[in-house]
């Protein structure tokens, strides 16, 4: 009982949320359920008026029936098509809504909440299953089929209660006394129950073997969709698998998992087949069984030969709706269990608060960001990956931060943009701790170029304005300062253009190209705190030339923050951050770092020999 219960509360709720999105879906499934019940019985009653009258051979009156059954089904078929109709777009509509909400509510988590393994399984694990069992629409079916199976169970028990009532006109022998009221109620009751408990049964027993099936099956799908999606359908790995003569192994990786997966299905198929068999000959018993009961209302006289169809009828209604509502219930508990994970994944809270505190608006751009003992280690790991940092900077400067790979640069630029927050000690704008400042207003604050950047198959404008406000000017002057103006003057709808092929016809671009896309992108934010990771990694030595000519011009008015582990490219930085194994070990400007011969220096002279400086 109690998991019942806990199945449908997570199903209400879900079907508040549906209600709360689009407010017709509930009531147009709850109209068909009363036009088709209002079908299904009023059918009922006129093909047993109709019988009758026939057998009376009032054949004026039988034709005036018989065109109200034809009027009554063209007017319930045509309503009833025009709702489903309706439905198809809906259940698309509930289809996305569901990985809307998913993506929606990863997005409005912290960026290490939502890095955490955990966090990425539960998003996985619930698509997956929509995938394979359904998603909203389907829960929306199941409760669907429910309602309309407990109005028909209520009208056709009402029915058959009404029959039980009517009395035989002549009571002659067993057969007689049997059609009589109370008898009679005895045996329908005896039929009812044994309907549902068959119905119940077989439900049981077949579910039980398909969870037993699922359960075996896990992680096959995940391997094979990985193969399918990931492998075949990624033009990168299309390149590996021809330089390598790779295709002989995913292929037969592939099909180790498509065999598993194809007798995972051959086998629910089987079930599912048996499962119809059975409740086929569970029906067809009952089916037997009432049409003799009602047969024996009929000869002992109690109700006329027309009354027989609609109390058959009736019958065989209550034995479907029993089925409907035994199997949806069992569907939903399937469902349910999934969408449970799902709605505590919408519940989940962010780890950190989003503070609230408006960032102060100053026209001169002066900002002073200070870290304060800041230590870091990333969410599941131990290892320090900054230890005690300690730094202030004021803006308008050129700072870079320079140092070997794997030395902490990154992560101390994700930690002030507030990606993550620090293990220890605390970040400061302008004296008081960024935590507690609002957290858009304060990320809007900086324009990064992270190594690892993201352009969409969006046109180029929307590419560089982000979401911004739409200023063509300023487009084409941010691409300027990139180096990225030919680029897109060169393209096929200049600014119009759609990146990559995924969505439109658009045009692939370089690694390199697509770098300085990205840096307009980080200029057009016209934000005070510009940074680049490494922004010339991808570009040649032409181009990385190009940038740090204008790189003044590109960050005037600006604070700049550049990361790289090349020191050549920060000679023109005017104070220089070195970082270590996690910790600043010097500052200064290049000459004084130089002069000092530490740590600086033996990295400047050691790259000397390789980089032309
Ligand atoms: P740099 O930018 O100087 O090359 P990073 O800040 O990227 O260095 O990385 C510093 C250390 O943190 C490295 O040892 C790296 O492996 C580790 N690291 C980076 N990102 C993560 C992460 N998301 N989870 C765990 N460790 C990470």
């Amino acid at each position: 009982m109690r998991e019942f219960i806990s199945i449908h509360k997570t199903g209400f709720r879900l079907l508040k949320k549906i209600h709360h999105v689009d407010s017709a879906i509930i009531p147009l499934h709850m109209l068909e359920i009363f036009l088709s019940l209002a079908q299904i019985y009023a059918e009922l009653f006129l093909t047993a008026e109709l019988i009758d009258t026939l057998l009376t051979k009032n054949f004026t009156l039988a034709m005036k029936l018989a065109a109200g059954l034809l009027l009554v089904n063209l007017f319930f078929g045509v309503a009833v098509h025009l709702i489903k109709r309706k439905f198809h777009g809906m259940k698309n509509k509930l289809w996305i809504l569901f990985y809307v909400w998913l993506r929606e509510k990863a997005f409005s988590l912290d960026y290490e909440t939502m890095e955490k393994p955990e966090v990425a399984e539960k998003i996985l694990f619930s698509e997956r299953t929509a995938d394979i069992n359904g998603c909203l629409g389907v829960l929306l079916y199941h409760y669907y089929n429910i309602l309309q199976a407990i109005l028909n169970i209520l009208l056709s028990v009402s029915l058959v209660v009404y029959l039980c009532m009517a009395k035989p006109i002549a009571v002659e022998g067993f057969i007689g006394s049997l059609a009589l009221p109370l008898p009679s109620t005895l045996l329908f009751t005896c039929v009812l129950a044994g309907i549902i408990l068959c119905s119940f049964k077989v439900f049981r027993y077949f579910s039980q073997t398909q969870k037993e099936i699922f359960d075996s099956h896990t992680g096959v799908e995940n391997k094979l969709g990985y193969f399918i999606n990931t492998v075949y359908g990624n033009v990168k790995a299309a390149k590996m698998i021809r330089l390598y003569g790779m295709k002989d192994m995913i292929f037969e990786n592939t099909m180790i998992n498509e065999k598993q997966s194809m007798a995972y299905f051959e086998k629910m198929c089987d079930v599912g087949r048996q499962e119809g068999d059975a409740n086929k000959i569970v029906n067809s018993f009952f089916t037997i069984i009432s049409y003799l009961l009602v047969a024996l209302k009929t000869v002992t006289g109690a109700i006329t030969v027309g009354a027989f169809t609609r109390y058959a009828g009736a019958l065989n209604q209550f034995g479907n709706a029993c089925f409907a509502i035994i199997s949806s219930n069992g569907e939903l508990r399937k469902i349910c269990t999934y969408m449970k994970e799902f709605l505590a994944f919408l519940d989940m809270e962010s780890l950190h608060e989003k503070g609230s505190i408006p960032i102060e608006k100053r026209d001169d751009g002066e900002y002073e960001l200070a870290f304060e003992n800041v230590s870091f280690h990333y969410p599941g790991s131990d290892k320090l990956v900054l230890k005690d940092v300690n730094c202030k900077f004021h803006t308008k400067g050129k700072l870079a931060v320079v140092g070997k790979n794997g030395a902490g640069k990154t992560t101390f630029i994700k930690l002030l943009c507030r990606l993550y927050e620090p293990t220890k000690g605390r970040i400061t704008l302008n004296g008081i701790d960024i935590r507690k400042y609002d957290e858009e207003e304060y990320r809007r604050l900086f324009g990064v170029v992270f190594q690892d950047f993201k352009l969409f198959a969006l046109p180029v404008w929307e590419n560089i304005t982000a979401g911004f406000e739409l200023q063509e000017d300023r487009i084409w002057e941010s691409l300027q300062q990139a180096d990225a103006k030919e680029l897109v003057s060169g393209m096929p709808n200049g600014l119009e253009t759609f990146l990559y092929k995924n969505l439109e016809d658009g045009v692939e671009i370089s690694g390199g190209e697509a770098q300085k896309l990205a840096l307009a992108r980080a200029l057009y934010k016209d934000a005070p705190v510009v940074i680049l990771d490494e922004p010339t990694a991808a570009l040649d030595p032409k181009a990385e030339a190009e940038i740090y000519s204008h790189f003044n011009q590109m960050v005037e008015g600006r604070t700049s923050i550049y990361i790289s582990h090349r020191m050549s490219s920060c000679r023109f930085c005017d104070d220089i951050i070195v970082f270590e194994d996690g910790r600043i070990v010097e500052r200064g400007s290049h000459e004084e770092l130089l002069a000092s011969g530490a740590a600086y220096a033996d990295i400047w002279n050691a790259q000397a020999k390789y980089y032309v400086c």
